[in-house]
């Protein structure tokens, strides 16, 4: 009988950890870290401790009290046994903290499955000194469509449109039937037809797992497309006299690469903190300019030539930059992320005080809840796990669909039982 269980993801968006068990055999999708940005008991200076730093996360619920997942000498002195007992495999969705955030733990021996994409993401942040705690995971790929077969199960990889590349979407194939699971996914991308072509492959599945992020009422989630993201951006820039200065997430890489040609058309250069042009360099991308290699004094004598990625802790750098009326400051969905970041406040407490206008120009990674909703009637499965999401009960099932919020931890879901309408 195959069962599934739910390790994080639980009342709060990210941090998913969804295990499927069959036969003694254990199928992990995403292992990410909790994502409370003011919340919790490691947030403003407190972190884990440096040696500590898995043993702290597990005393405190932030890394799951599952056997044979970490590293041995990462668990040593804990009542966990530590190494890979041969019959667990993990595959991660996508290269966001949230979801492959732990991946750093885990004991080599286990399988560590992504996309190619995600793979050539975490390298390039590893290159660039920006790699997950713990370790250097190592990933197998799996093509886009392919199947990987681990004891009784088979899991197809397929790519979703999500503010990353290589974002995915899984099919685990039980003896109970199909579980599937969306990862993060948006239907307003750059790739909508991606999503889509999940939700088709996935159709009558047994069960889905389906991100709910814009389901709680107090979150505010833009959702408009990317090609609109494009267009104010371009339109930002023809109407600023002077410097413009954004905060995108670097790693939305289809959003660097549009912002660059755009830029580059009216005439202007992007320069970003060190360690991100090191991370786009190390991708491929270019053309890449850092504000160091640039200089102020250049910046100040022709603002109306660069575009200037600002970092949360170089803000200070607003003092020395030329703001005010007739540069801009444009928010790309990059850090602090949204208002309910405490670092938000911080953000405008700094544009207040230069008097540089603000103006938001990106969209959310994650469908709307109309689109959430359209996404399980495609999908049509016997029983929706809405997971990923601080309001998970306003995902409201279609006729034939059985919706069961998901606990958190030990409790097991089997995956059998009533009868199954036909298989994918
Ligand atoms: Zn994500």
């Amino acid at each position: 009988m195959a069962t599934v269980s739910f390790w994080g993801g639980i009342g709060v968006i990210g941090s998913s950890k969804i295990l499927i068990e069959q036969d003694g055999w254990r199928v992990l999708l995403d292992f990410g870290l909790d994502f409370t940005p003011g919340r919790g008991l490691f947030r403003g200076p407190v972190s884990p401790r440096p040696g500590h730093a898995l043993k702290d996360r597990l005393r405190t619920g932030g890394a799951p009290w599952l056997p044979h997942l970490y590293r041995p000498e990462a668990v040593q002195g804990l009542d966990l046994p530590g190494g890979s007992d041969g019959r667990t495999a993990l595959f991660i969705t996508h290269a966001h903290l949230d979801h492959i955030g732990l991946t750093g733990w885990v004991d080599p021996a286990v399988p560590l499955y992504c996309s190619p994409d995600t793979q050539r993401l975490m390298e390039a942040l590893a290159q660039s000194g920006q790699d997950v705690e713990g370790g250097h995971p190592r990933f197998q790929v799996i093509p886009d469509g392919g199947t990987i077969a681990f004891g009784p199960f088979r899991v197809t990889r397929y790519p979703v449109d999500h503010d990353v590349i290589g974002a995915s979407g899984y099919a685990v194939e039980t003896d109970d039937g199909i579980l599937a699971f969306t990862g993060d996914i948006r239907l307003h991308g750059r790739h909508p037809e991606l999503s889509l072509a999940f939700a088709d492959a996935v159709h009558g599945a047994r069960a889905l797992v389906i991100e709910g992020t814009t389901l709680s009422q107090g979150f505010q989630h833009i959702t408009i497309p990317e090609s609109e993201v494009d267009r104010r951006f371009a339109s930002a820039l023809a109407q600023t006299p002077g410097l413009v200065m954004m905060t995108l997430y670097p790693r939305n890489i289809e959003r660097v690469t549009a912002f660059l040609a755009l830029a580059q058309n009216q005439g202007r250069r992007i320069l970003w903190p060190e360690p991100t042009a090191r991370f786009l360099r190390a991708l491929g991308l270019q053309p890449i300019d850092s504000l160091a290699d640039t200089g102020l004094d250049e910046i100040v004598a022709h603002p109306e030539g660069y575009v200037v990625q600002m970092a949360l802790d170089e803000l200070p750098l607003l003092l020395d930059l030329p703001t005010g009326p007739g540069s801009v400051f444009l928010h790309a969905n990059g850090e602090p992320l949204g208002p309910f970041d405490p670092a938000w406040e911080v953000l405008q407490d700094w544009l207040k005080w230069t008097h540089t206008p603000f103006w938001p120009i990106g969209t959310g990674g994650h469908a709307s809840p109309d689109d959430l909703h359209r996404l399980v009637e495609w999908v049509a499965p016997e029983i929706v796990f809405p997971l990923h999401s601080q309001e998970p009960d306003r995902l409201i099932p279609p006729p034939g669909t059985v919706r069961w919020l998901p606990e958190r931890g030990g409790r097991r879901y089997p995956l059998s039982g009533r009868s199954r309408r036909g298989t994918p």
